[in-house]
């Protein structure tokens, strides 16, 4: 275990990018690369922490290790993971304030693995009589859970997790867990019914299947056939995913639901759900004559009866009105008693669209209703201080850019505009308090952008609504409006007439990203039709009832443009009103008066709500990067890895990291940890004693003399000392381990 905790001069590179000589991004990036070949992944810009996915086990974690970090100072020890998590543990118990520590990166960046060690660390300082163990155990085994329903295999990563999650632990007094609270964001839920060539489907399936801990019995209850019998698995033609068992992870996953507090009942009721999901996919359909004179439209049926009656058991509802649900529509038309509605058949085409937009909701309803399940059973009354944990997805830019890719680089759009404010403002404004002398930086104001996507009614996502809710809107309508009202937008702009039309530009800080226009109003729309929601709440499996009755609040639905005014209390209070006291049912259906929820409208109140929660925190960052895209070890794909320094704007980080000073602390605490390194200070200075400011300000006079620091490299602020660079106070730290 010596081998992570270098002797302070014996370092490759610099293990705060804050020291390099030479500021510039190729030698921001060739110390992370020699550091990264010598196995060092982890470097930090002042409190960001930059992490290399290594890709294989590099014995730097474990109950040792958390010894060797707890209760440390950056300056004491080099760069870790456990050294955020005690940063913010630390900072939670002292100032009593909220924490979040915000993950980002791109997919394989290694997001998850490091969320893991964090709650592992947590879960090990604290410690606390059988109620916190048995938080602390929800919130470890909420994990396996998770991960079964919303992870999969992708070209890029063999554990991939499909959607976004923010997962915070509410601390007591004492500072143990005393309950938790999970949100989820996005899943991928296109993935149930059709992946990538080489890719899964969501784990659970194969877990299921794999017959791992089911008796005969309930394979027969379930109904299942094997992986390659099922259109919604085979067509990827992939079925296993290296270093998973899913047999073994079936049993971890049946464990944590029972921790969790899920019924043997309700557990068979998910099976049975997920059964009829993949047998869905076996369905199809066949084209039927119009009988009806006065019809000129064709329907069709449902070729495999047998499947659809095995569908409708799973489902406890009835076989016919199943069908009905899936190859016709109810159209209602006029208003208030001149209302009619009648049926109108689906084409084939129609159909399986019908088919697999069902099969998709009930999948992510039900990932829903896990989510809720932790969360109930993890629910505190009380509020406390709160440590948030938010494992994202990163910046994309595929070579096809769609909706999903939209909604996520606009999350990331946000989250930057957050690191911008509470970096930055928030820095010069404790400068300007303090009376400190310093260069205003300048930087890239990214809210521009944000508008550009989220503004109301001229942005993108209520141009896209607006757009939906037009009977004759389309793709190419939308694409006509955006390139009408944003010609003139410095984040937006139009691909020329001669390049590939349908498409989109946005200039986010990341770079230009092309848009295509295709199945955007589509994947807004989110549609169910009102028939399967109808159908789904006559079953007999209250499951299925639950999940589509729940209606998720809306507690954020008319947004105040000052939202991103720092109001803690109003944050606060809106968090605990769109708590899940009081996420009841509402109503079935949406109201036709209410306009529809749209997949953009609730990730935007998604994202809204992420923020107001961000904001109420103190944050930290780990920026993961991943270095090469074969999965190899200590393998460094330049042109890769520049991309993601950039995508993450590590050079800009770094430029307002040295423009400002990196360390600052009060006079008291300052002198209370280093009055033993010079003789003037030793002992009779200790704690300051009666005037801190003029210990601090004899202690530095030393060390100018000794040639540790310049004095160009401090300022003394109203309160607090101020230190440019961290390389003085590394000898400091140096010099008071040698007196302990
Ligand atoms: P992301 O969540 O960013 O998509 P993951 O956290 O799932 O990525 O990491 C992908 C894979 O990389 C993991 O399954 C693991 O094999 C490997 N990995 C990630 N971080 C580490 C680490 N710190 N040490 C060893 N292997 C890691
Ligand atoms: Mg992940």
């Amino acid at each position: 275990m010596a081998n992570i905790v270098r002797p302070i001069n014996n370092k490759v590179g610099v293990d705060d990018l804050v020291m390099l000589t030479d500021v510039s991004e190729s030698a921001l990036n060739n110390n992370l690369e020699k550091r990264y070949k010598d196995g060092l992944i982890y470097t930090s810009i002042g409190p960001v922490l930059i992490s290399i996915n290594p890709y294989k086990q590099l014995g730097i974690y474990g109950q040792e290790y958390i010894n060797l970090y707890k209760g440390k100072h950056e300056f004491e020890i080099p760069p870790h993971i456990y050294s955020v998590a005690d940063r913010a543990y630390r900072s939670l118990l002292s100032e009593k304030e909220n924490q979040c520590i915000i993950i980002s990166g791109e997919s394989g960046s290694g997001k998850t693995e490091a969320s893991k060690y964090i709650m592992q660390y947590i879960a090990s300082i604290t410690g606390g009589n059988q109620e916190v163990e048995r938080v602390k155990n929800l919130i470890l085994e909420s994990n396996p859970l998770l991960e079964a329903f919303g992870n999969a295999k992708t070209l890029r990563n063999n554990n991939s997790s499909r959607f976004g999650k923010y997962m915070e632990i509410q601390f007591n007094y004492a500072g143990n867990p005393e309950g938790g609270r999970i949100t989820n964001y996005l899943l991928e839920k296109s993935r149930v019914v059709g992946q990538t060539e080489g890719e899964r489907n969501f784990h659970i399936f194969y877990q299921l299947l794999s017959g791992g801990g089911l008796s005969t019995e309930e394979k027969n209850k379930y109904s299942l056939l094997t992986v390659e019998q099922y259109n919604y698995l085979s067509k990827s033609k992939s079925y296993k995913a290296d270093g998973i068992d899913d047999a073994q992870a079936f049993a971890a996953t049946k464990k944590a639901m029972k921790v969790v507090g899920i019924t043997d009942d309700e557990q068979s009721q998910i099976f049975k759900l997920l059964s009829a999901i993949l047998l869905l996919g076996n369905l199809s359909f066949s084209a039927t004559q119009a009988t009806n004179k006065t019809s000129t439209s064709a329907g069709c049926v449902v070729t495999e009866k047998q499947i659809l009656s095995t569908i409708a058991s799973l489902m406890s509802v009835d076989a016919s009105l199943l069908e009905q649900s899936l190859i016709s529509r109810m159209i209602t038309t006029g208003q208030g008693a001149r209302t009619s509605s009648y049926r109108v058949p689906q084409t084939v085409e129609q159909a399986l669209y019908t088919r697999d937009a069902f099969a998709k909701a009930v999948y992510s309803k039900i990932f829903d209703w896990l989510v809720r399940s932790i969360n109930r059973s993890m629910e505190v009354k009380v509020k406390g201080t709160v440590i948030g944990v938010l494992d994202i997805y990163g910046f994309e830019i595929f070579k096809n850019n769609s909706f999903e890719q939209f909604c996520i680089n606009y999350v990331n759009e946000t989250l930057q505009q957050i690191f911008i404010d509470l970096t930055l403002k928030t820095e010069q404004k404790e400068y300007v308090e303090e009376g400190i002398k310093w260069e205003p930086v300048d930087y890239v104001d990214n809210k521009p952008c944000v508008e550009l996507v989220e503004k109301k009614p001229l942005g993108i996502l209520s141009l896209l609504d607006e757009e939906c809710l037009f009977p004759e809107g389309n793709d190419n309508s939308l694409l006509e409006k955006l390139n009408k009202h944003f010609t003139s937008h410095s984040h937006f702009a139009k691909v020329p007439l001669t390049a590939k039309t349908g498409q989109f530009i946005i200039n986010h800080y990341a770079g230009k990203v092309h848009y295509n226009i295709e199945g955007f109003l589509d994947k807004n729309r989110d549609t169910l039709f009102n028939d399967l929601v109808l159908l789904a709440t006559s079953s007999q499996s209250s499951l299925l009832v639950d999940i589509f009755q729940y209606v998720a609040p809306q507690a954020l639905e008319e947004e105040d443009p000052s939202m991103m005014s720092n109001n803690n209390k109003a944050a606060r209070d809106r968090l605990q009103k769109s708590g899940f006291a009081n996420q009841q049912a509402k109503s079935l259906i949406p109201t036709d008066k209410k306009r529809p929820i749209t997949a953009g409208f609730q990730f935007k109140s998604q994202v809204q709500a992420l923020l107001k929660s961000l904001y109420s925190c103190s944050p930290h960052y780990i920026r993961c990067i991943k270095p090469n895209e074969t999965k190899r070890q200590l393998e460094w794909d330049d042109d890769k890895c520049a991309q993601q320094v950039k995508y993450l704007g590590l050079f800009e980080n770094l430029l307002v990291r040295r423009a400002g000073f990196c360390y600052r602390q009060t006079y008291q605490k300052f002198m209370r940890h280093f009055y033993t390194i010079t003789p003037k200070t030793w002992p009779k200075w200790e704690g300051g004693k009666d005037d801190p400011k003029r210990g601090s300000e004899i202690l530095l006079e030393q060390l100018v003399q000794q040639s540790i620091i310049k004095k160009s490299d401090y300022q003394f602020g109203k309160s607090k000392i101020f230190i440019r660079i961290p390389q003085p106070l590394m000898t400091m730290e140096e010099k008071r381990q040698q007196r302990l």
